[in-house]
């Protein structure tokens, strides 16, 4: 049953804090109006009975509880204002109340709110049947009492009738009305909206009715008297148009109209046998349209509003979406910004730098402005590395500690650990790289290897990267087919050098001997300094006349040299020179030695050079080589 918190209150129209005495005062008197209406008017029995539809309102919004006002007022208004004795009012009274609450009781079954009943097509059918249910109950309880008690010349199936029709028409097209305007009491009373539309709908409406229900009752009525069906027209457009509030009370004004006109003897029935009958049957069919076309309208409109809510939901839910990206995008600038670790994010697809934070503005000496929107590939010393790079990324997707030679600004290298991983920026896919800065670690190790392959007094690479090197020149000459020369060169009488002028006057004539090789090969040979006072050379791409020659040249070039000391005194130093000519396999010879086996052959003709009375050069027969990946070092001492 509807409950309504029945709080004590001053306000006798807000639903929600009526007190049920006031509830029950308020339509026990709203009753008791109508049936004082209808006593003036039908002094005898009535064929309309608009305090029924008080009844359902009652019953519909308070429930039970509200029946108590309802059963006095129909027995105080059915015994001292109609025609029935005090007994058969008490039996009416009771139809009267039994009606309604039966309905009620039912309606509640499937729609526990039953003042919801009229918003959905299944309720309005709904409270229709309980209508007519109720109609009939009090109509049962009515008919024995007109028969037994006024009316002892009437049947009960007439008088049955009568009364039916009286409650359920005043039922459908009061009650809604009641109902609405008791639950929206609240609700501004907006009935047309200042809507131009609903002004002409409801004037249409009214003026028809007016028309039809008070126009002389003359034989022109009689004709028009089928087209009472006509002011379902705009009644319908009313209720697809209107809010439903202004489509029931519409109803109930056309029903009192309706009502009024024909009690008047106006209008198109009444004229005929049982006007007002007639007039209800009409009306019952009026308002069972209207009321399911105006609470199907309804229906739709919700679902038109719950979609529209859920599109603007949906809306507000983008725009949401949109802003917590840009925020997310906002919060990763402010990030990347701030890390101390030079960051770059690139579009793959273009190699384009899209974003550089302050670190890497520093670490690279280039503007942020400068940096985004250039090629990534102009940050590389070599491009061969930058291509070596996107080659690896496409292969393996991100990288880690990848090293890379970058190029400042001033153009020194900057050596950089890269790591790479791909991500979204902007909703693009991007490739986002960090960069550590290993320049100082690094610088450190090429000043090692330098000092490593590079020998400190003579500045000639060492015995180390002479091997290295050699081995390596030996593999390309092998590749490419061309014919070396190695020669081992030793200073004549060294120790007596050192032992005539001191060990620094040793160190001095190694330096300027040192550069008299330098100064007189080519830039590609190879030259280094085995150890004490022995060096070798390799000259590159050469044949047996130049490499006798260069051999026989650098013997002189050393032999002319005049070394002053710091004395006063001065070296004229020479070198014996052993050296073995290198051909490439495929030339038909007997061995084929490695950079070592070369090396010992060289040793061997310097031995006999000095042998046979040093500052000359001797040649071992060529050899065919054969490169060894792993030099091992020898010792060349003889
Ligand atoms: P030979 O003509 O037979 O080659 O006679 P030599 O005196 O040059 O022969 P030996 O190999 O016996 O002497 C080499 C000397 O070179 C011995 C060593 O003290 C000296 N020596 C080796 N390294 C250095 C160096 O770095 N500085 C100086 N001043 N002397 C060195
Ligand atoms: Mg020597
Ligand atoms: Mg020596």
């Amino acid at each position: 049953m509807q409950t309504v918190p029945f709080k004590a209150s001053s306000s006798w129209f807000s639903p929600s804090t009526v007190s049920l005495v006031q509830a029950n005062l308020l339509v026990g008197l709203f009753y008791l109006l109508f049936v004082i209406l209808i006593a003036l008017a039908f002094p005898a029995v009535s064929p309309v009975w608009p305090s029924a539809a008080v009844a359902m309102f009652a019953v519909l919004i308070g429930g039970w509880r509200w029946l108590l006002g309802i059963a006095i007022a129909s027995w105080l208004g059915n015994d001292l204002f109609m025609a029935w004795s005090t007994e058969w009012a008490l039996w009416i009274t009771l139809g009267n109340v039994l009606g309604p609450l039966t309905g009620s009781l039912i309606l509640h079954r499937f729609i526990p709110d039953t003042s919801l009943a009229l918003e959905s097509g299944r309720g309005v059918a709904l409270f229709s049947i309980i209508a007519a249910l109720s109609g009939a109950i009090s109509a049962t309880f009515g008919g024995f009492a007109t028969i037994a008690d006024i009316r002892p010349d009437l049947s009960f199936n007439d008088a049955f009738f009568s009364w039916i029709v009286g409650d359920f028409t005043a039922v459908l097209m009061l009650t809604p009305a009641f109902v609405l305007w008791w639950k929206d009491s609240r609700a501004p009373c907006q009935l047309l909206r200042g809507d131009s539309e609903m002004w002409l709908a409801a004037t249409t409406l009214i003026i028809m009715t007016a028309i039809l229900f008070f126009m002389p009752a003359t034989s022109a009525a009689s004709l028009i008297r089928t087209g009472t069906f006509l002011i379902l027209l705009p009644l319908v457009w009313v209720a697809l148009r209107f809010p439903q509030r202004s489509t029931f009370t519409l109803m109930s004004i056309i029903f009192a109209l309706s009502v009024t006109g024909t009690w008047l003897e106006k209008g198109v029935i009444s004229q005929l046998p049982e006007p007002y009958t007639r007039l209800q049957i009409i009306l019952m069919a009026m308002s069972m349209v209207t009321l399911l076309v105006s609470a199907m309208s309804l229906e739709r409109r919700r679902v038109l509003d719950a979609l529209g809510a859920s599109y603007n939901t949906l809306e507000e839910r983008v725009t949401e979406r949109t802003q917590q990206l840009r925020d997310n995008l906002k919060y990763l600038e402010m990030l990347l910004d701030n890390v101390p670790v030079p960051m770059v994010i690139t579009r793959p697809d273009q190699s384009v730098v899209i974003y550089a934070n302050l670190a890497a503005s520093d670490y690279s000496g280039f503007s942020i402005a400068r940096m985004v929107g250039s090629s990534s590939m102009s940050y590389f010393h070599h491009l061969e590395d930058f291509k070596a790079l996107e080659q690896k990324l496409q292969e393996e997707g991100s990288l880690s500690s990848h090293e890379v030679a970058l190029r400042h600004r001033d153009g020194h290298t900057l050596w950089a650990l890269l790591s790479a991983v791909p991500s979204r920026y902007n909703d693009i896919p991007v490739m986002m790289f960090a960069f550590q800065d290993i320049s100082p670690a690094k610088q450190r190790e090429l000043d090692l290897e330098q000092l490593v392959s590079t020998d400190t007094l003579t500045h000639l690479a060492t015995r180390r990267h002479f091997m290295q090197r050699g081995n390596e020149v030996l593999l390309t000459a092998e590749r490419n087919g061309h014919t070396l020369a190695l020669f081992i060169l030793d200073i004549d009488h060294f120790k007596k050098i050192n032992d005539t002028y001191g060990h620094p006057a040793g160190d001095l004539v190694l330096r300027r001997v040192a550069e008299a090789f330098r100064s007189s090969l080519r830039p590609g040979d190879l030259c280094g300094r085995l150890g004490g006072e022995e060096f070798g050379v390799i000259l590159i791409n050469t044949d047996h006349a130049s490499a006798h020659n260069g051999a026989e040249r650098l013997r002189q070039v050393i032999n002319e040299l005049h070394i002053q000391l710091d004395d006063g005194g001065h070296v004229n130093p020479s070198v014996s020179i052993g050296g073995v000519l290198l051909l490439p396999s495929g030339v038909a010879h007997t061995s084929s030695p490695n950079l070592d086996e070369a090396i010992a052959a060289a040793d061997q003709a310097l031995y006999r050079a000095k042998n046979t009375g040093r500052n000359r050069v001797v040649f071992a027969p060529p050899m065919v080589f054969k490169h060894s990946a792993t030099h091992t070092v020898t010792p060349l001492e003889h």
